[in-house]
């Protein structure tokens, strides 16, 4: 007993998603699902993910809401179907966290990345442990936003990069993972 209630304290390890550019193919300012296209191995890197131990939380930059390229309710609702479609899976989506600001003009926004305000959010709200959690993105802002909240390991996904395998690279002298591929991050979770 005691020793449940102190892992409780402990607080879960949480996998991270940027969504755009991680969970679909991001064509820009997508907000239908018939322009939302999945990433090979998205699936199984979170199933995966699931049965170590991790919940997942989806953290994303939404701009095109104060662009009013698309409402916040159209953007509620296309969340609604991303989560519908992973528990078709067998996969629960925690919860997914979005930054509806503009980047130029919100003086009060603290959550767009490469700030932290929604990981801090997950921390409070989700009780993310972030020293044991890891933070997969398709941007550096990505890996700022996870450095800032110390979060203890974050992927750079990079499927088109040329100058790497389908492999997951260690950090040497960057502070972060580099995949190829989705399903090499399933390596160090
Ligand atoms: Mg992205
Ligand atoms: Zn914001």
């Amino acid at each position: 007993m005691k020793y449940e209630a102190e892992e409780k304290s402990q607080g879960l390890k949480t996998l991270f998603l940027d969504r755009d550019g991680v969970i679909n193919i991001n064509h820009g300012y997508v907000y239908q699902p018939e322009n939302f296209d999945f990433i090979d191995g998205i699936f199984s890197l979170c199933k995966d993910a699931q049965k170590k131990g991790y919940q997942i939380i989806i953290v994303t930059n939404q701009s095109g809401i104060a662009r009013k390229y698309y409402s916040q309710s159209t953007f509620k609702n296309l969340s609604k179907w991303l989560e519908g479609e992973f528990w078709k899976q067998g996969v629960r989506i925690k919860q997914t966290l979005h930054c509806p600001h503009h980047p130029k003009f919100s003086l009060t926004c603290t959550c767009r990345k490469p700030k932290a305000g929604m990981i801090f959010k997950a921390q409070r709200r989700f009780k993310a442990d972030l020293s044991k959690s890891v933070m997969v993105g398709d941007s550096l802002s990505d890996m700022h936003c996870a450095q800032r909240a110390k979060i203890k390991k974050s992927v750079f996904f990079t499927p088109n990069s040329l100058q790497y395998g389908p492999k997951l690279i260690r950090p040497r002298f960057k502070p972060y993972y580099q995949a190829r591929c989705l399903k090499a991050i399933q390596a160090i979770l």
